[in-house]
C-alpha cells in the first residue's frame, strides 16, 4: 500500500478549529487508500514563545535544556492532533522523535539526523492507524533529545518519506513554491514545478519556505515534494527533478537580510592561508557564507566572507589569533548588509544574465559591495536599507512574473528513475552524512582581474554588458570590495578562446570605467567539488583547502554553492590538484543515481 506524509505547519495547526482540518485532510487521503503519516510543527508561533521565555532567563540558555524545551511545542500538537483525528472516529497514535527512533548527533539546535526506524511506524500503519510524529526533534544516543533548526519539520517528514519511500506533501500557508517571499514581493508568482538544485539554492539563499537540508533528503532519494496551502486546495508546487522552465536563465530570487561581512586585506598569497582562516571559523561552529577572494597582487590578497550578523562577534573572536599568526594587514566588517540572489538551472547556458542584474540594481542606484556566482545563482551584497528595493528590481528584470508561454511541459521533460524504497532504507546509516558525487576538473577557463575600481553603482553591469554584448559567456564572477579605499576589484573567468577579446573590451571601457591594475592568466583550472548540502557541511571547503595546501596548490578563485565548491588554480597545477582533491574526499564519494 502507498503512503503518504503530510507535513503541517505552525499556521496549518495553529487553533483546534485548523488542527481538525489537518486531521481530514489525512483521514481523506487514508479512505484514497493510502497508508499515512503526519508530521505537525508547534502550534502557530509557539516555538517563538517558548525561545522568547527562555530569554526572559538567560542571554545563552544551555543548548540541550533550549531543545528539551522547544521539543515540547511539537508534542503539544501531536497529542491534539491524535485526539482531532480519534474525534472524527478514525485510529491515530501520536509519537515523539524518540519514539519513533529519530536517532540524531548531538548539536543541540542544529542536529543532524543519524538513523531513522521504520518499524514502529510501519507496524501502526498496518494496523490502521494514522501516525503523528513530532517534527523536528530527535533523540541522540544519550537519550538527550535534540531538534533540528528552526524551521526543520519539513526534514523531518521529507526524511520520513525518504525511509519510507512514501510522497511528500507539505501543507503552508502559501500555495506553493513562489518565485520571491510573496509576502515581501507582492508580484512574485507561484511556479508549477521546481527542480531540488533550485530549490537547495533558493531555500540556502533565504526562501524561508523549506528548510534547505530537507530538499538535501528529497534529492538524495529523489523524493518528490507537493508544496501546497493547507487552507486552499490548489495545485501547489512539485519539487523534483523537474524545473518549471529549464530554459529560464533565472526562475526566482531571495533575499538573506540580515548578513555581515568580514574583509582581511593583505592576506599572504601563500597555500594554507584560506584554509587556516576557515578551519579557524568552522571550529567555532559558524558557517560561513560567501567567500570572495581576489586574485593576489604583489604577493597578498584580500578575502571577504560574510557570516549570519548573530555571527559576526564570534566570528570576529575566532579570526584574530590567526590575523596576527599570518601577519594579515587589516581586517574590517560591516554588519548592516543583505543578500540578494538569482536562481535558476538554465543561467549556465546562457550568456547576459549577470551584466542584467548587475544593470537593474544600477538603476535604483544600489551599490554591490561583493559579489559571487556559481552555475546556477548569482548572489550580491548590498546595504541592508536597499535590500528590499533590490529584490523587486531583480524580479521585474527577469519578468519572473511572467510565465515563458514557449516552456517546454513538465510532462514532457526526462525525469530521473524513482529511487527504490529498499536501497534507500540500506543508506538508513548516516542519512544527513555528507555525499560526494563528483570531482571534476574544467581545463577550459582563463581568468581576468580588475584591481582598483572605483567602488559606485553601475560598475558591474557596465563591464559585463560589454564583455555579454561580444558573446562572451563569463563563468564564475566574483567582486570584493576594500573598507577605506573606496575601490573594489572584480575577477572573473572566460573561456580562454576569450580572454585577448576581453582584456581589448575591459581596455577600451578605461575611460568609462576607470582602473588600476588589469591582469589575466591564459590558463587556468576550474576544480570542482559536488554534491549534496555541500554548505551545510562546512567542513567539505576546509578539506578543499586543507588538502590543496598540504600539496602546496595555490587558490586563486573561490566560490560555493550548495551544491559545489569551485577553486580556481592555475593550469600546471591542474592535474596534481585533481588527484588531490579526489584523494582528499576517497571516503565520501559516491556516483549519483
Ligand atoms: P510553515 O509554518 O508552514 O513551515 P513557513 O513560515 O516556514 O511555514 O514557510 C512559509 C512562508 O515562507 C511563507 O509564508 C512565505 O512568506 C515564506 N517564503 C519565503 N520565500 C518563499 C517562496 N519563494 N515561496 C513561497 N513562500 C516563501
Ligand atoms: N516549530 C519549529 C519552528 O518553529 C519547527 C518547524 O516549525 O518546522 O522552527
Ligand atoms: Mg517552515
Amino acid at each position: 500500500m502507498s503512503i503518504i506524509v503530510q507535513k503541517f505547519g505552525g499556521t496549518s495547526v495553529a487553533t483546534t478549529e485548523k488542527i481538525l482540518s489537518a486531521a481530514k485532510k489525512a483521514i481523506k487521503a487514508q479512505q484514497e487508500g493510502h497508508q499515512v503519516v503526519m508530521v505537525v510543527s508547534a502550534m502557530g508561533k509557539n516555538t517563538d514563545t517558548l525561545v522568547a521565555l527562555a530569554h526572559e532567563l538567560m542571554e545563552r540558555p544551555p543548548a540541550r535544556e533550549m531543545d528539551m524545551l522547544l521539543s515540547t511545542g511539537e508534542q503539544v500538537s501531536v497529542a491534539l492532533t491524535a485526539m482531532a483525528i480519534v474525534s472524527l472516529g478514525h485510529k491515530a497514535v501520536s509519537l515523539t522523535g524518540a519514539q519513533i527512533g529519530i536517532r540524531t548527533d548531538n548539536a543541540f539546535g542544529k542536529a543532524r539526523i543519524i538513523s531513522i526506524s521504520t518499524d514502529r511506524m510501519q507496524k501502526l500503519l498496518d494496523d490502521g492507524n494514522i501516525v503523528i510524529a513530532a517534527g523536528f526533534q530527535g533523540i541522540d544516543e544519550d537519550f538527550n533529545i535534540t531538534t533540528l533548526g528552526r524551521g526543520g519539520s519539513d526534514t523531518t517528514a521529507v526524511s520520513l518519506a525518504a525511509v519510507l519511500g512514501a510522497r511528500c506533501e507539505i501543507y503552508t500557508d502559501v500555495d506553493g513554491v513562489y518565485t520571491a517571499d510573496p509576502r515581501v514581493v507582492t508580484c512574485a508568482r507561484k511556479v508549477s514545478h521546481t527542480s531540488y538544485d533550485e530549490m537547495l539554492e533558493l531555500a540556502s539563499l533565504g526562501a524561508g519556505v523549506m528548510h534547505s537540508r530537507s530538499i538535501e533528503f528529497a534529492k538524495k532519494f529523489n523524493v518528490p515534494v507537493h508544496v501546497r496551502n493547507s487552507s486552499v486546495d490548489n495545485a501547489g508546487t512539485i519539487i523534483s527533478t523537474i524545473s518549471e522552465d529549464p530554459s529560464r536563465g533565472v526562475s526566482g530570487a531571495a533575499v538573506t537580510l540580515d548578513e555581515a561581512r568580514v574583509t582581511l586585506t593583505g592576506v599572504p598569497d601563500k597555500p594554507g592561508s584560506s584554509n587556516a582562516i576557515f578551519s579557524t571559523i568552522a571550529q567555532a561552529n559558524i558557517t560561513v557564507d560567501m567567500i570572495v577572494q581576489d586574485a593576489g597582487t604583489d604577493g597578498l590578497s584580500n578575502i571577504s566572507f560574510t557570516v549570519p550578523s548573530s555571527d559576526l562577534a564570534p566570528t570576529l573572536d575566532a579570526v584574530q589569533p590567526i590575523v596576527e599568526q599570518l601577519g594579515i594587514q587589516n581586517i574590517s566588517h560591516r554588519d548592516n548588509v543583505s543578500k540578494v540572489s538569482v536562481v535558476g538551472i538554465g543561467m549556465a547556458e546562457q550568456s547576459g544574465v549577470s551584466d542584467r542584474m548587475f544593470r537593474a540594481l544600477a538603476e535604483e542606484n544600489i551599490n554591490i559591495h561583493m559579489i559571487t556566482t556559481s552555475q546556477i545563482k548569482i548572489s550580491v551584497l548590498v546595504d541592508r536599507d536597499q535590500a528590499m528595493d533590490a529584490i523587486y528590481a531583480v524580479h521585474n528584470v527577469f519578468k519572473l512574473d511572467k510565465q515563458n508561454p514557449d516552456a517546454v511541459p513538465a510532462e514532457s521533460q526526462q525525469a530521473t528513475t524513482a529511487v527504490d524504497p529498499a536501497a534507500a532504507a540500506n543508506e538508513l546509516q548516516g542519512l544527513e552524512e555528507l555525499s560526494i558525487t563528483e570531482i571534476s576538473l574544467d581545463s577550459t577557463q582563463a581568468s581576468i582581474s580588475i584591481q582598483g575600481i572605483a567602488d559606485v553603482p553601475g560598475i558591474a553591469a557596465t563591464i559585463f554588458e560589454k564583455v555579454a554584448q561580444q558573446d562572451i559567456v563569463v563563468d564564475m564572477i566574483i567582486q570584493s570590495y576594500l573598507d577605506n579605499s573606496e575601490l573594489a576589484s572584480l575577477s572573473f573567468t572566460v573561456d580562454r578562446n576569450d580572454v585577448d577579446r576581453t582584456l581589448e573590451v575591459i581596455r577600451e571601457l578605461e575611460s568609462e570605467v576607470p582602473f588600476q591594475q588589469l591582469s589575466s592568466n591564459p590558463a587556468v583550472a576550474k576544480l570542482s567539488v559536488s554534491g549534496i548540502g555541500l554548505r551545510s557541511h562546512t567542513g567539505v571547503a576546509i578539506r578543499m583547502f586543507q588538502s590543496l595546501a598540504e600539496a602546496g596548490l595555490n587558490i586563486e578563485m573561490i566560490n560555493t554553492s550548495e551544491v559545489r565548491v569551485n577553486v580556481v588554480v592555475d593550469d600546471s597545477q591542474a592535474a596534481v590538484g585533481l588527484e588531490t582533491l579526489k584523494q582528499a574526499f576517497a571516503d565520501v564519494i559516491q556516483p549519483t543515481r
